[in-house]
């Protein structure tokens, strides 16, 4: 499986100009990821990105858990920005180790303690909790998460989106401590 994925990584690379998007999949699908919400399976996971939402397209992952389970880092990386929004209310903008994708966690109850921009994440280290915060059902917490393939700028805010559904599904699962 790897070594076919390494192959197809090297057509891509002679071809030259890749679409956006498969080239942000191929390098999602390189990584080696964790479920971001602690004691979900992957195979308990469900495919939410084509959804609509509010007329437009998900573009993200919902993971439904209860208010307070642990929120981990799927991957190594920079946390580059904690960010409120009015959608996503608490955030959580991460790049990965080679700086081409940001991850980006949403609706967080509350960040953990310590946490601060700039700092390099562990893969599996806990960083925040799920919550309803943002555009989020009050009676429906879950950590909204979505990847996106960073344009040359790398500008923690702007992206091509990916779809993590098929990344996740092959992912460790990280269980409840
Ligand atoms: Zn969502």
């Amino acid at each position: 499986m790897r070594n076919r994925f390494l192959g197809v990584l090297a057509v891509l690379g002679a071809a030259g100009a890749i679409a956006a998007t498969s080239d942000g999949a191929a390098l999602l699908a390189a990584r080696p990821l964790l479920v971001p919400v602690q004691g979900i399976a992957p195979q308990a996971l469900a495919d939410t990105y084509t959804q609509a939402r509010g007329g437009r397209q998900h573009e993200a992952m919902d993971i439904m858990a209860a208010r307070g389970t642990p929120v981990v880092a799927v991957d190594d990386g920079k946390l580059v920005k904690l960010f409120r929004s009015v959608p996503g209310g608490l955030t959580i903008y991460q790049f990965d180790p080679s700086g081409q994708l940001a991850y980006y966690y949403a609706h967080l109850d509350h960040y953990a303690d310590g946490l601060k921009e700039g700092t390099m994440l562990k893969r599996g280290q806990v960083i925040g909790y799920v919550g309803s915060t943002g555009n989020a059902a009050p009676d429906g917490p879950h950590l909204h998460f979505a990847v996106f393939r960073l344009g040359p700028e790398k500008l923690w805010w702007k992206g091509e989106p990916v779809n993590p559904y098929a990344a996740l599904r092959q992912a460790a699962p990280q269980a409840a401590r």
